[in-house]
């Protein structure tokens, strides 16, 4: 399994389809698989920002794990936000004979994650959001890149700026280098 990490509006989704595709892995977002949720619920904590339970998320993202065939690879998009799925998931990768192989973290500057997010019009890009969601980055998120070079986990920052074919390549690399 590989992690596309980086804050919201890097480009982690675009990114992951586009590598997915390329090399064949089974590209899952949690944001996605969490927009096709019929529960209410998970829907109106998205709208705030907030993060969604551990236990939903760890049950949505565990069977989307759980149906993807063993011989394929996994890109991870949007999972993990915190330490404690990062330890959920290398639990489950031992436990599912699977390995993180490494990071892949996008970094992008915040005058230009702001641009970003704004031009993007999706439901959950209100200013409050946005500024929720940036700030649980920071505080949530970001740590556990921490978390994986602790626990021996590959850590590759990508530079996230620039033209989409240019930060695909660099993307490519890296995961070609971790594997
Ligand atoms: P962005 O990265 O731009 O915030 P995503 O599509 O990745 O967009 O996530 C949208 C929302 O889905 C988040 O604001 C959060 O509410 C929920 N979400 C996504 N991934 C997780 C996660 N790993 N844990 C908890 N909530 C999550």
């Amino acid at each position: 399994m590989i992690i596309l990490f980086g804050p919201p509006g890097a480009g982690k989704s675009l990114q992951g389809q586009l590598l997915s595709k390329q090399k064949g892995l089974n590209w899952l977002s949690t944001g996605q698989l969490l927009r096709d949720s019929t529960d209410p619920h998970i829907h109106a904590i998205m709208a705030t920002g907030e993060l969604v339970g551990d236990e939903d998320m760890n049950r949505v993202i565990g069977e989307a794990i759980d149906k993807t065939p063993p011989e394929v690879d996994i890109i991870l998009d949007g999972y993990p936000r915190k330490i404690e799925q990062a330890e959920w998931l290398l639990d489950k990768a031992d436990q599912i004979n699977r390995q993180v192989t490494a990071v892949i973290s996008l970094e992008v500057s915040d005058e230009e994650l702001v641009r970003r997010l704004h031009g993007r019009g999706r439901a959950d890009d209100s200013s409050e959001s946005i500024i929720r969601r940036s700030h649980l980055y920071r505080q949530k998120t970001r740590p556990v890149l921490d978390f994986f070079a602790k626990h021996k986990v590959r850590v590759a920052t990508v530079n996230g700026e620039g033209s989409i074919e240019n930060i695909q390549e660099r993307i490519k690399q890296a995961f070609e280098n971790a594997n």
